[in-house]
């Protein structure tokens, strides 16, 4: 750590239906960003709802050992609808939740960008308007062991919340330093963290809040913001503008993340990282999509751009400029490539293929700057 290498081992899982159509433009885009290739040592793995198929196994211990020790890891997508072990839960989900949970992958970072050419679902806001990043935690709450869900004679059904003061504690001050050290910043040009919660109703949300205030204590360079999730769904429809770092709690995140991401073009279009003390965690926010499977439609954008924040968390972990230049080229090139109406994916609209789409972002990220 703090050190650049001669080379990143990447851990790469290309997973179940449009996932390793998806991958392999992530690679693409990757390898055209860097100066060398080389500086990424890529190591492929089996694991998903196909390798249970397969082997019986939907997440091999090699594979999972791999992923702890690699720099970093990235991923098409898993599951295949029906395959399913014998208590009928998805075999594919299996390697995104052990990842989380064995690895302790506390901070799910959304970001939600307008990139130009996209037609924002609110259509006044201008390409560029739209930059904030959604942090949810990501190991606690009603999905903590799955909140020990428990059905009574048929008659009553309960979930537990659990949310601690250390991981309430650590994923607050990564909001923080997020926001300290990000490059977009909302119109007013303030650095912002926006606790999101529902703490006038809920006790666990309240202990949330509080505890985020503490945090912020330490960050006075950086002001804090408070919304209560009811309010959230509306502000982000309203003025997304405003935000710069949103930080909530496990559930919360899982619904406002969505909604942000359907702002700004939707789930083709967004990334997402999962990351821990150690790991990273790299995929696009939408799922195996095997509808459209092996017919090279599907759109790429989403994994391009978890490529390029692999590169930019590697890059600020390990000092490396060379991988947060290439980070930022790859975030240009998807703007500058989906900004020709003939490049739009199915999603969103257009007709132009996974390859073709690929292809030019790599030629864009080729270019000199
Ligand atoms: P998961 O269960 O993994 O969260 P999901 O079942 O909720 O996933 P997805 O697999 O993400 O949903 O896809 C839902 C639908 O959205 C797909 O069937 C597909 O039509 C569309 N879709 C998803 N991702 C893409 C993409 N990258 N390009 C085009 N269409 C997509
Ligand atoms: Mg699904």
């Amino acid at each position: 750590d703090g050190t650049p290498k001669a080379a990143y081992e990447i851990a790469v899982v290309r997973g179940d239906g449009i996932g390793p159509e998806v991958c392999e433009a992530g690679l693409q885009a990757l390898a055209a960003a860097l100066p060398d290739p080389a500086k990424l040592s890529l190591k492929e793995y089996p694991a998903g709802a196909g390798c249970y198929q397969e082997t019986g196994v939907a997440f091999p211990e090699t594979t999972f050992e791999a992923c702890r020790d690699a720099d970093a890891i990235f991923h098409g997508a898993a599951g295949i609808p029906g395959v399913t072990y014998r208590d009928g839960t998805e075999a594919g989900l299996d390697f995104g939740l052990q990842l989380r949970f064995r690895l302790d992958l506390y901070a799910n970072i959304r970001p939600i960008k307008l990139h130009p050419g996209i037609v924002s679902a609110l259509r006044h806001f201008e390409p560029g308007s739209i930059d904030y990043v959604i942090l949810r935690e990501n190991t606690e709450g009603f999905y903590a062991a799955r909140g020990g869900g428990n059905v009574v004679r048929g008659e009553i059904a309960s979930d537990t919340s659990i949310i601690t003061r250390a991981g309430t504690e650590r994923i607050v001050r990564q909001a923080f330093e997020l926001a300290r050290t990000r490059n977009g910043a909302p119109r007013d040009g303030k650095k912002r963290v926006t606790v999101c919660d529902k703490a006038n109703v809920l006790r666990s949300y309240a202990f949330f809040r509080k505890v985020a205030t503490e945090v912020a204590e330490n960050y006075p360079d950086v002001e804090l913001d408070f919304a209560l999730v009811d309010a959230m769904t509306v502000h982000l429809v309203k003025r997304p503008d405003f935000y710069d770092v949103i930080v909530t709690e496990n559930m919360f995140g899982d619904i406002i993340s969505d909604l942000g991401a359907a702002t700004v073009g939707g789930m083709g279009m967004s990334p997402t990282a999962e990351i821990g003390a150690q790991n990273g965690f790299f995929q696009a926010a939408h799922g195996s999509a095997p509808d459209i499977a092996g017919q090279g439609i599907a759109n790429p954008l989403g994994t391009i751009l978890a490529g390029a924040m692999m590169l930019e968390w590697l890059g600020k972990r390990h000092r490396d400029n060379v991988l947060m230049d290439a980070a930022a080229r790859i975030d240009r090139a998807v703007g500058k490539v989906i900004e020709d109406p003939a490049m739009l994916p199915g999603d969103l609209g257009g007709r132009a293929t996974s390859a073709a789409i690929t292809e030019a972002v790599c030629r864009e990220c080729r270019q000199p700057a």
